[in-house]
């Protein structure tokens, strides 16, 4: 039952054809590099855990600041240093953060009313005149009545409605007045939850020695901190970063391996300094901010203003865990198949480079074992490769004797004689000569190769031009085309030679591989068996056949014979061999 034509694409196969080069030395580098590879690809999967799924950390984070600090600026009614505890110097802030106060400026005793600025460039005044009513700059810290009055027995300034007395604007003491900040600790939890992964845990496992400092090296674990070493991890000075204040990043950082073999999941931590430390004095370095305790004095309410410096301390938790996962195993493997294809890659680089006629040219004079190599290299290439050329009309491709190689013509490029267009020069196909040992005895006689030039000593003898032979003839056996269209004219002049010499009509080759008449009966009843030879017609398929014998052995693939163009002489000899009755012929006509 015939099968209908497209079930049959459905249940076909498409498989490549690889050619096996049996090579000691690129059977070598071949395994080389798949070991190579192979190593790398094992590396990276056993390293990175590329066989697990991964999942992001989710985290919660609660700090706990402690220590103590007496400030000795500030003396209680007592007569003693200030103290400063943990309510006194922490402040609660939002997301994984803490701060630390370490430095502050105090406006005590405010009341809401009318006092003159802090005298700077902007609020000096000399008259009523600089100042102006219900001016409000950004950077001031009042509104404006429209007066200039005393600030000092010297100094002018703008009178403003605000918390009187204003702030004075003033630099951070220096030292820091909670210097001493830098021996509080810090207690850090972290809880952490890969919930894809069912896992849950945290950084202060049961049974921690909770009188621990983290120390990089000698206590990696333990979750506290003191203030002062956070800052020397980081390369700078606690005393000097307390004056202004800044910000300090906490990183904890848990890469667990959450398959039951290679358990293992706590967390590193390692510290980075979050604010610019380099910037410029005039772009507010350093971190504070203002807040007020406010309170009523017989009646009146008032409020102590104070500026507060001191270190922000960000805990950043990132990190991953990961389980073993046949999925992500083999995609792994999927995507590093591609990286055995190198050695393919590699090898035909270097056949393909060092195989050509240059490598020859240039290697060679370096050493004997390298023009071998380009030998061998040549001939894989030659194995490898199947040169096809575009089949186009306008293609028209001429072989001339004293020349090794083919040219290929633009037929539209053709202003005057095909002879005289110089074309692109294109490498002769390679041809299998042991195809020929099947040819008919007569067309084993002589060479079958195409003549190269160092062959060609007979046709390489000056000859005497022909009386009728045209002026772009070189051989002098040639003759004008009797064509009448223009295009096809111009390709009928051609010769079979680009310098002046002998035809190749009047080699043997030409007369044994192109002319013999037994040669082509034979072709043609090899195709036709009942073919009857003594007509008109088998005349004319005898001669077409001739046309076909000598652009096969002057050109060698079929794809650039078919449009390849038949010298005058030779076209002419072969017709004369085989002539047509009336004597006119139609000329080449494109295949396609
Ligand atoms: P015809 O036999 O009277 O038609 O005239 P020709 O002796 O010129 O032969 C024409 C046939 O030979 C056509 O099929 C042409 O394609 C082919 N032919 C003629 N000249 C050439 C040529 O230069 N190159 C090729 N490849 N084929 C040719
Ligand atoms: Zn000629
Ligand atoms: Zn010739």
């Amino acid at each position: 039952m015939p099968t209908c034509g497209k079930c049959d694409s459905v249940f076909q196969y498409e498989t490549n054809r690889v050619i096996q080069i049996h090579s000691a030395n690129y059977g070598t580098i071949k395994w080389l590099l798949h070991v190579l590879v192979f190593s790398y690809v094992s590396f990276a999967l056993v390293k990175d855990k590329l066989y697990q799924e991964k999942e992001n950390v989710i985290s919660s984070v609660h700090t706990k600041v402690k220590g103590i600090a007496a400030v000795t600026e500030e003396v209680t009614e007592n007569g003693v240093k200030r103290i400063f505890d943990t309510a006194d110097y922490t402040f609660p802030l939002q997301a994984n953060s803490f701060f630390v106060m370490t430095n502050y400026l105090k406006t005590e005793g405010q009341v809401q009313g009318l006092c003159p600025e802090f005298p700077t460039p902007r609020t000096i005044c000399s008259s009523d005149r600089s100042c102006k009513k219900g001016w409000m700059d950004p950077q001031s810290k009042g509104v404006q009545t429209g007066r200039c009055i005393q600030y000092k027995s010297t100094v002018k300034t703008c009178e403003v409605s605000a918390w009187c007395p204003i702030e004075a604007v003033e630099e951070a003491p220096r030292p820091a007045l909670l210097e001493s900040a830098e021996n509080f600790t810090v207690l850090i939890k972290n809880n952490i939850d890969f919930p894809g992964h069912n896992y849950t845990t945290r950084n202060i496992l049961p049974g921690f020695n909770i009188s621990c400092t983290f120390n990089k090296t000698l206590n990696p674990q333990c979750p506290i901190f003191r203030l002062g070493d956070i800052f020397r991890e980081t390369g700078d000075n606690f005393s000097d970063v307390a004056i202004k204040g800044g910000i300090m990043g906490i990183e904890i950082y848990w890469d667990c391996n959450l398959d039951k073999w290679f358990h293992h999941c706590r967390p590193k931590y390692s510290f980075r300094r979050l604010d610019d430390k380099t910037t410029n004095e005039s772009l507010y370095p350093g971190y504070n901010f203002r807040y007020a305790k406010y309170y009523k004095e017989s009646g009146i309410e008032k409020r102590t203003l104070i500026k507060v410096f001191g270190i922000r301390f960000d805990i950043l938790v990132f990190g991953s865990g990961g389980k073993f996962d046949i999925i992500q195993l083999l995609v792994y493997i999927g995507s590093t198949l591609s990286y055995f294809g190198l050695a393919t890659f590699f090898i035909d680089f270097l056949i393909s480079t060092f195989s050509s006629q240059c490598c020859r040219t240039r290697v060679y004079p370096c050493c004997r074992c390298c023009e071998e190599w380009c030998g061998v290299n040549e001939y894989y290439h030659r194995k490898k490769c199947e040169t096809v050329v575009e089949p186009s009309r306008r293609l028209k491709y001429v072989s001339f004797v004293d020349e090794p190689y083919i040219r290929k013509v633009d037929q539209q490029l053709l202003g005057e004689s095909l002879q005289n267009t110089k074309g692109e020069v294109i490498q002769r196909p390679p041809v299998d000569f042991t195809e020929l040992s099947r040819l008919p005895p007569s067309f084993q006689e002589p060479p079958s190769a195409p003549l190269q030039p160092g062959e060609m000593q007979l046709l390489g003898e000056e000859v005497p031009r022909s009386e009728g032979s045209p002026s772009w003839c070189q051989c002098g056996k040639c003759r004008p085309s009797q064509l009448s269209n223009k295009t096809s004219r111009c390709l009928e002049e051609l010769c079979c030679r680009q310098r002046p010499g002998a035809c190749i009509t009047t080699s043997a080759a030409f007369q044994q591989l192109v002319l013999s008449r037994s040669s082509l009966q034979f072709l043609l009843l090899y195709q036709e068996p009942l073919l009857a030879l003594e007509t008109e017609e088998a005349t004319s398929r005898l001669r077409h056949c001739a046309y076909r014998c000598y652009t096969g052995w002057r050109f060698g693939s079929r794809e650039v014979a078919d449009f390849a163009i038949v010298p005058s002489c030779c076209r002419w000899r072969i017709r004369t061999e085989f002539p047509r009755s009336e004597g006119h012929y139609s000329g080449f006509k494109s295949p396609c």
